[in-house]
């Protein structure tokens, strides 16, 4: 035993076979100190959420960090490259603007590149254009183009960024055999009982049907909306965010290719919520995310029907859900992962980037001495900072628009919004000042394309920007421009870079 009474972790007990139970796995397996086991329960018969096709760069590091191969990855989940999210009809029908991962231009003499294009824009003569003609990624984006960053840089072509558009059940079949090659012991069977110590309150055990129990000292709750661990067996408080993210259902339905592979995903407002487009190399995943207040579920499911480009393969599937968190991911011996700790929808694909979130936070933190409160302390007030830092992003989409349509758009837009949200709109509102907190996961380019796309002109601009002279400065936009431009025809298409590298077999 240890100082505070607990025991040394040997054995770590992984409750699910989702996304995040394996990719935790498979972390774990490579990266926890030898002498720990891991074992992973699962029941087919429950299965998984299966969704969340849509990702962001983060996880490349995660893939790297595994020593996965990529392009091996790319052909074993049908994987397509994602370079931002198209957003349509949001600030207005009929509008269109993308979020592209990537940088604008480039600063010069310490004034911030979108700083440059506002004193542009408000001089008009040349107009720039929009602020995604200066990113790389947001041109290539729109002309079907892509390829790998140049690590160089110099080159523009080090502004690039991707993710990928995968299929989350052949991901978690990668993760599963690399997971159980390096020793992890999967359980199949359904958890019926928690077993905890009456002193502590810690986890022992957690008992499954057919009599079989499995102990263990850290037990990691990747048990979807169930939260079986954490929320139902330690009663951790659920904090919703509904009043902000009033969608809380979704129809989902894969359909056949239809003509080229774009390398983003589009997300395209409806009257109560949005419908998704992920292109995957075999399929296409589509759903609508709704509030089930402002429309009726036939209504959605007919509207999803609708909008898809291809015919559905099967039929469409519905999923409940509601925004919010646990009001501490780490309790005692346990730690939540995954849907048992929160949910956020996928607007901004940030589900699978906070499992990998916390599967990073918690091997830093590892508690393989034991459970120090100060390290439990530390796991729960970043994990939680970063929750409502995404959770403020989304509510952007939402509340920055000018549709007055339907109900459902009146509420968002005339909806009070987080404090934490407002502080940063008003810093954007003057000078259009962005700052990055420490550690916060969108970067100001994030923000800056989603407020300009969303309609959001600031007041004025940075003084320092009219420091440099009128035409030098049109002349440099238009230099940026043209490069960009350049580079961007030059690049493969989507489908031949995929074809050449990494085609599924
Ligand atoms: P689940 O997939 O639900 O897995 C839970 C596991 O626990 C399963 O293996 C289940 O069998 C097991 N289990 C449960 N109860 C028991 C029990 N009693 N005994 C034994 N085992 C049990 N994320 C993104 O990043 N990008 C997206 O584009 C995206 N789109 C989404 C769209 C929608 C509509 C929704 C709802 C979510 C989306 N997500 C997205 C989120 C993403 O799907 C999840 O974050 C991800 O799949 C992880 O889920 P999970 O592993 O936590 O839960």
């Amino acid at each position: 035993m240890t100082s505070d009474g607990a025991a040394r972790v040997t054995k770590v007990v992984i409750v699910g076979g989702g996304t995040a139970g394996w990719m935790t796995a498979a972390a774990l397996s490579r990266l926890v100190p030898s002498g720990v086991s891991v074992t992973l329960v699962e029941s087919e018969e429950i299965g998984t959420v299966g969704v969340g096709e849509a990702t962001i760069p983060p996880l490349l590091d995660f893939n790297r960090m595994l020593g996965i191969d990529e392009d091996a990855f790319v052909r074993a989940t049908g994987a397509t490259f994602k370079l931002g999210i198209e957003f349509r009809d949001w600030a207005r029908l009929g509008d269109a603007y993308l979020h592209p991962f990537g940088t604008h231009g480039r600063d010069i003499g310490g004034v911030s590149f979108h700083q440059l294009w506002l004193r542009q824009a408000a001089l008009g003569n040349p107009d720039p254009g929009p602020i995604g003609d200066y990113c790389l990624s947001a041109v290539a984006a729109r002309r079907g183009r892509f390829t790998r960053p140049s690590a160089n840089p110099e080159s523009v072509l080090s502004t690039l960024f991707y993710a990928f558009h995968f299929d989350a059940a052949l991901y978690a079949k990668l993760l599963r055999d690399m997971a159980e090659q390096d020793g992890v012991v999967r359980v199949e069977g359904r958890v019926v009982a928690v077993e905890r110590d009456a002193g502590t309150g810690f986890i022992e055990a957690v008992r499954l049907e057919g009599d079989r129990r499995i102990d263990g000292e850290l037990f990691i709750d990747c048990s979807g909306f169930r939260s079986l661990l954490l929320g139902d067996a330690l009663d951790v408080p659920f904090t919703s965010w509904k009043h902000w993210l009033p969608c809380d259902r979704a129809w989902a339905v894969p359909s056949q290719r239809q003509g080229g592979l774009t390398p983003y995903t589009r997300a395209t407002a409806d009257t109560a919520g949005w419908r998704w487009r992920i292109p995957l190399q075999h399929r296409v995943g589509n759903g609508y995310v709704y509030s089930s207040a402002h429309i009726d579920d036939d209504d959605a499911r007919r509207a999803l029907l609708a909008g898809l480009e291809g015919e559905a393969l099967g039929e469409p599937r519905q999923l409940r859900f509601e925004a919010g968190r646990r009001d501490r991911l780490w309790e005692r011996n346990c730690v939540a992962i995954g849907l048992s700790g929160g949910f956020l929808e996928p607007l901004e694909s940030t589900s699978i980037h906070l499992i990998q979130s916390g599967i990073t936070r918690l091997m830093s933190l590892f508690p393989d001495l034991g459970f120090g409160v100060t390290e439990i302390d530390e796991y729960n007030r970043v994990m939680l900072r970063e929750y409502e830092q995404v959770r403020d992003f989304i509510i952007l989409h939402y509340h920055a628009t000018e549709r007055s349509d339907s109900p459902f758009w009146d509420r968002c837009r005339t909806m009070a919004i987080p404090a934490s949200l407002s502080a940063k709109l008003a810093l954007w509102s003057g000078k259009a000042r962005v700052f990055r907190e420490q550690g916060e996961l969108f970067t100001p380019d994030g923000w800056i394309a989603v407020l300009l796309g969303q309609g959001i002109r600031p007041a004025s601009f940075d003084p320092l920007a009219s420091a440099l002279p009128a035409d030098e400065s049109a002349r440099f936009l238009a230099h940026v421009r043209d490069v960009i431009d350049k580079t961007a025809a030059a690049m493969p298409t989507h489908e031949a870079f995929i074809a050449q590298n990494c085609a599924a077999r």
